[in-house]
């Protein structure tokens, strides 16, 4: 057999992005084919080439249940067609992950492989709820056990563990198993002839007692014998524990209680898996070290509609607030259709005093383009160069060309300004390079003055239409706290994709935000008002609007409710007994 693929079992990190690490992200940046799991961050897969296969790899999609028979063949036939596959798994791939079960599937298939660690949740998702594991004064030993299987599925749970507490109401979803079950016999579900992991492995008896840190995967469905089996086994009955579910993401939810209480704790909070419990003395030092969910957005859904690049820094501030960023960006960019103008353009630039860029992506597509017709940067000419507003002039700077007029905002008034105060305009002749639809009035205006105005659209807008992370699908099931917009073609393209009214009437707490006031009259067109409204190109201006509005509502007591329970269920009262 000849095999030239490669499979990299890729850790994927527990739900932040932004806990990939740098040697995940490298291989996602070259991968041919990503096959994820369900609680992978459907955002790392914008990582991946534009080319790139993606599928889905978890247990369940929204039609079908997909069985690990037809995982594994999957990765043996795409790494046997030569291909580099990522498969990116939750965590880290070697705890609880199956990844060492994966592995030796493609072991034994001789498929070469590497194994890449994850930040597991076993230790992220307690730091996320300021939980260290260990601790000088409180914990020299951590534990890690699955919860996957009842501790009374062994017999070990006493009757009277399992009739002094309430059955638990907790829910629980097929997703608090792991995302894959490989078998040596391929079989599709843990009970099954073959499944690797003994039902009765873990000695839940003996757990209670060992001393330091107990943290339990998989375990929320299963809390109430757990905890149950620890008390019966000497564990003592106020050991504080804590219920972290969706950890390290916006909608992280923990719920914090003891061994004789989390269970009807827990199931009172409506919390759900993915869920890690962890057990022990460390769990009372999240009073002084909550250091995520106390931020000021902890519990709001932002969505931006931002093109992704330029949306950065509005998302990492927000993000940085602890808000639950959705990206769903309203416009998509492409190079204009009709190249013959733009051509025409390249090869007269001798001939144009005045060259002027509306905005920093406009000056990538012309660049673009123009490597494709010259070969020499020197072909761009004699002519002055000008800048809509400070961003476009300092990406004219990162192409080392310095601008003879940027403007201090979009406004037309200040452009002509800039522009004026190098000189007049009369009988100069200006290129203007810009997308195909715009609403300034600047070639018009210089027009007035006496130039000879070419504009010429390198780029062309459309509605964005694509949803690899899912966003536009979580936003459209869930709504958002905020919906923010930074142009006004971003509001009549969202509104075509989306019909903002009726997402407003669905989610009446939603509250919109504008990155700069010039956005305005596009909600006027619909009859909308901002709640927020931030400085041009200033992201921390526009999260400070918005804190602000927040602080407002909250005062006036017409903060939105939560779309899922979250300091509530922290500080529900503790019903023991
Ligand atoms: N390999 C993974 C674990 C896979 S088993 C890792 O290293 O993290 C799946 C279990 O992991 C879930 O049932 C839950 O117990 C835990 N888990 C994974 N991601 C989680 C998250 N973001 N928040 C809480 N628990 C999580």
């Amino acid at each position: 057999m000849s095999v030239s693929g490669i499979v990299y079992l890729v850790g994927a990190g527990p739900g932040d992005a932004g806990l990939l690490t740098l040697r995940g992200k490298e291989l996602l940046e070259r991968a041919e084919v990503v096959i994820y799991d369900g609680l992978v961050s459907r955002e790392l897969l914008r990582f991946a080439p534009p080319s790139a296969e993606v599928i889905y790899g978890g247990k369940h999609d929204r039609t079908r249940c997909v069985s690990q028979a037809e995982l594994n063949a999957l990765l043996l036939a795409k790494a046997m067609e030569g291909k580099r596959v990522v498969r990116l798994k939750g965590g880290d791939p070697f705890v609880f992950g199956r990844g060492g079960e994966e592995a030796e599937v493609l072991a034994a298939a001789g498929i070469p492989f590497e194994v890449v660690p994850g930040v597991s949740s076993v230790h992220s998702v307690p730091c996320y709820a300021g939980i260290p594991l260990t601790h000088r004064h409180h914990a020299s030993s951590v534990t890690i056990v699955t919860g996957h299987d009842a501790p009374s599925a062994g017999g070990r749970a006493s009757s009277r563990a399992q009739t002094s507490l309430n059955p638990s109401k907790v829910r629980a979803r097929e997703d608090a198993r792991p995302p894959i079950e490989i078998s040596a016999t391929s079989a599709d579900s843990p009970g099954a002839v073959g499944a690797l992991r003994p039902t009765d492995a873990v000695d839940w008896a003996g757990l209670a007692k060992v001393p330091g840190t107990l943290v339990v995967l998989m375990g929320l469905k299963n809390i109430q014998a757990i905890a149950a089996t620890l008390i019966e086994h000497g564990r003592w009955p106020d050991t504080p524990v804590a219920v972290v579910s969706r950890g390290t993401t916006g909608r992280q939810q923990t719920v914090v209680g003891t061994l004789m209480t989390i269970a009807e704790q827990a199931s009172r909070s409506g919390i759900s898996p993915p869920a890690v419990t962890i057990i022990g003395e460390v769990v009372n030092l999240r009073e002084q070290l909550d250091w995520f969910e106390q931020r000021p957005l902890f519990g709001r859904r932002v969505a931006v509609t931002q093109r992704l690049d330029l949306a950065r820094p509005l998302v990492a501030a927000l993000r940085e607030r602890g808000a639950d960023v959705l990206e769903v960006p309203a416009t998509s960019w492409v190079p204009h259709p009709d190249r013959a103008r733009l051509d025409k353009a390249l090869r007269e630039l001798e001939s144009y005093d005045w060259i002027l860029f509306t905005n920093p992506l406009g000056i990538d597509f012309f660049f673009e383009r123009f490597f494709q017709v010259h070969d020499d940067l020197r072909q761009l000419g004699p002519a002055r160069l000008g800048a809509y507003g400070p961003r476009t002039g300092q990406k004219l700077r990162e192409w080392r060309l310095q601008p003879a007029a940027v403007a201090a905002d979009h406004k037309t008034p200040l452009i002509i300004e800039a522009i004026t105060k190098c000189g007049t305009v009369q009988g100069q002749r200006f290129l203007v390079l810009r997308g195909d639809s715009a609403f300034e009035k600047v070639p018009e205006t210089l027009a007035e003055l006496g130039a000879v105005v070419d504009v010429v659209p390198c780029y062309a807008v459309e509605p964005e239409t694509e949803d690899l992370t899912g966003s536009a699908a979580a936003l459209v099931e869930g709504g958002a706290d905020w919906i923010v917009f930074a142009s006004g073609l971003a509001i009549e393209h969202f509104h075509e994709r989306f019909d903002l009214l009726a997402l407003l009437s669905r989610f009446p707490g939603t509250r919109l935000a504008i990155a700069s006031p010039t956005v305005q009259w596009a909600l006027d067109r619909l009859g909308l008002t901002p709640a927020a409204i931030g400085k041009p190109d200033d992201a921390e201006d526009l999260v400070n609007a918005i804190l602000k509005a927040e602080a407002a509502a909250h005062d006036a007591g017409t903060t939105n409710p939560q779309p899922w329970p979250l300091r509530d269920a922290v500080s529900l009262g503790v019903a023991a007994g």
